[in-house]
C-alpha cells in the first residue's frame, strides 16, 4: 500500500468500513508513514468533534420527556448533525 491508496481508504477505516484485511494494511501503512499519521490523527480528531456534537445535541432530548410525544405524533425533526 502507498500513500494515496492509504489516503483513499481512510475514511473508510475511520467509519470502520473496511475489512479485516484492508484494515491490517492501512494500520500498517500508518504506523510507517509520519504523513498518513498525521492526516489520520487529523481527521480522527475532526470526526470526534463531530461526534461530541451529536452527543450534546442529543442529551437535553432525553432531559425533556415531553418531546418524544412530539415524535410519535409522526413530526419530522430536522438533524442537525
Ligand atoms: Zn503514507
Amino acid at each position: 500500500m502507498n500513500c494515496n491508496d492509504c489516503v483513499e481508504r481512510l475514511y473508510a477505516f475511520l467509519d470502520l468500513e473496511l475489512d479485516e484485511k484492508e484494515l491490517a494494511q492501512v494500520r500498517a501503512h500508518v504506523a510507517g508513514c509520519d504523513d498518513c499519521g498525521d492526516q489520520l490523527g487529523l481527521e480522527a480528531r475532526f470526526l470526534d468533534r463531530l461526534r461530541d456534537c451529536c452527543t450534546s445535541d442529543a442529551a437535553p432530548r432525553a432531559r425533556h420527556p415531553e418531546d418524544p410525544r412530539r415524535e410519535s405524533a409522526g413530526e419530522l425533526r430536522p438533524l442537525m448533525c
